[in-house]
């Protein structure tokens, strides 16, 4: 047990997370280096949602909102972070869920399946048992998507992504939403519209932006999403960053 009068309660808390998920399977080994990765992205920009990144969380949920055929595609650190939220979110929207894998075994998306059921999800899109399509540009079996959700989904939040989907998604004419820590990897870049925000905050502040956004009026939504440049917020955050890294050299 943790004792949340410890320092580093939360990102402790999501460690032990990980490792479980590591342990029942949900996660594959190299899922807790990517999460170390965003640790160290996190202490950067001070472990908390900025403003910049509060923006590009509003234009998710207006473009989620918007969308015709939406999808959350879950993983692995996605299952093990913030399985209850994704759930929450999916009813909020009426979008639907959707396992990918970038390790996908058989036995992963089983117990996968299973931890999404025993949290109370509907439908869960991806499992073996589907006719899948395939996403041209990226390698089997990670191109492998349902016909009823990522194929034919016009707007899709893949949280913590690999760089190539991502591109190769896009290219498809998708709207592909991402949530990374780090403004400089190639998910970040190459996403619609990037959440430089950990999973486990980012979640819970999209949540409750879409049930604020939900009965706003489509112009208003759309004004969010075409007043959003990724690009520009992407370097809002670095800079973010990079402020930290100064203000500590001047004490
Ligand atoms: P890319 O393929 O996009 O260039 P990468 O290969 O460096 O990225 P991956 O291993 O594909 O990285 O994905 C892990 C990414 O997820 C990292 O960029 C990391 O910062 C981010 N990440 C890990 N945990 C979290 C989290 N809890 N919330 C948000 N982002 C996270
Ligand atoms: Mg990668």
């Amino acid at each position: 047990m943790i004792p949340e009068s410890h320092p580093r309660y939360k990102s402790l808390l999501s460690r032990d997370k990980i490792v479980n998920a590591y342990k029942s399977g949900i996660l594959a080994d190299s899922g807790m280096i990517a999460h170390g990765r965003g640790e160290a992205f996190d202490y950067l920009i001070g472990e908390k949602t900025t403003e910049t990144a509060e923006k590009a969380i509003e234009a998710t949920a207006a473009a989620l909102i918007l969308a015709k055929n939406p999808v959350i595609s879950v993983n692995g650190n996605t299952t093990a972070l913030v399985t209850e939220h994704v759930i929450k979110l999916a009813e909020i929207l009426d979008a639907k869920i959707e396992i990918n894998l970038f390790y996908r075994t058989p036995e992963r998306v089983k117990t996968i399946y299973k931890f999404l059921k025993e949290h109370g999800a509907g439908e869960i899109l991806g499992t073996e048992n589907e006719n899948f399509k395939h996403i041209e540009g990226i390698d089997s079996p990670r191109g492998k998507v349902s016909p009823e959700g990522m194929y034919n989904a016009d707007v899709i939040l893949v949280p913590l992504e690999d760089g190539d989907r991502t591109e190769a998604l896009v290219k498809t004419g998708k709207f592909v939403i991402a949530v990374d820590l780090n403004p400089l990897s190639r998910t970040a870049k190459t996403a619609s519209l990037t959440i430089v925000d950990n999973i486990t905050r980012a979640m819970p502040c999209l949540i409750d932006k879409a049930n604020k956004l939900k009965d706003k009026n489509p112009d208003e939504l759309k004004k969010l999403i075409d007043n959003f440049n990724n690009i520009n917020n992407l370097k809002k955050s670095l800079k973010i960053m990079l402020n930290s890294i100064n203000e500590f050299d001047k004490d």
